[in-house]
């Protein structure tokens, strides 16, 4: 079995004040370690279990609910996990450059980002991705993600916001807008671009 748990690449209070310790504390060793568990209980011993995630998530349809689910939460919460950090630095050359051609400028991002988050009712993701070479922003619902072959639009996530209320709810209740401001001030941008710089190659 090739899929690691792997630590939390900062602190639990290293998002201090905008995420707070106790919510990166649940979020991380409890949600995170349960979608990994259930997700390797579901692949274990079926002849899925050598695969590679990004293989089992392109062929997501084909598979139980229980893999969707659990695979797809796994897979998420990494990616949201090391998108963000204490200290972020600035967007890359070529991503800043992206990101004007595309949206305009850093702040309509933004908008785009919050409208997403803001838009996905109930649980789910946004995120911002690279689909065939350019930038585009996106939402799935529960643990769905643009690599699964059943997403709305399908391509590399490059930055995830997770929007469940267990990212959140501590401490800004049912402001989820507010927590997405904050989130901005912890995005780190230098793994950002690292994956377009990863998924434009
Ligand atoms: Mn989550």
């Amino acid at each position: 079995m090739s899929f690691e748990f792997a630590d939390l690449p900062y602190d639990y209070n290293a998002l201090e004040p905008y995420i707070d310790a106790r919510t990166m504390e649940i979020h991380y060793d409890r949600h995170h370690r349960t979608y990994y568990n259930n997700f390797m209980n579901a692949v274990k011993d079926t002849e899925h279990a050598d695969k590679s995630l990004d293989t089992i998530l392109a062929e997501i349809s084909s598979h139980s609910t229980a893999v969707r689910n659990n695979a797809g939460g796994f897979y998420n919460h990494n990616v949201y996990w090391n998108c963000m950090s204490a200290s972020g630095g600035s967007a890359s050359e070529a991503l800043s450059s992206a990101i004007n051609s595309t949206f305009g400028s850093n702040d309509e991002l933004k908008d785009k980002m919050k409208a997403a988050g803001i838009g996905q009712f109930g649980s789910g993701f946004a995120w911002l991705i690279v689909k065939d070479g350019n930038l585009e922003v996106t939402s799935t619902p529960n643990q769905d993600n643009p690599l699964m072959d059943v997403a709305d639009s399908q391509g590399h996530p490059i930055l995830a916001l997770d929007v469940w209320e267990h990212a959140y709810y501590l401490k800004y209740q049912n402001k989820r807008p507010d927590y997405i401001e904050a989130w901005w001030n912890v995005v780190n941008w230098d793994y950002v671009s690292r994956q377009y710089a990863n998924a434009t190659a």
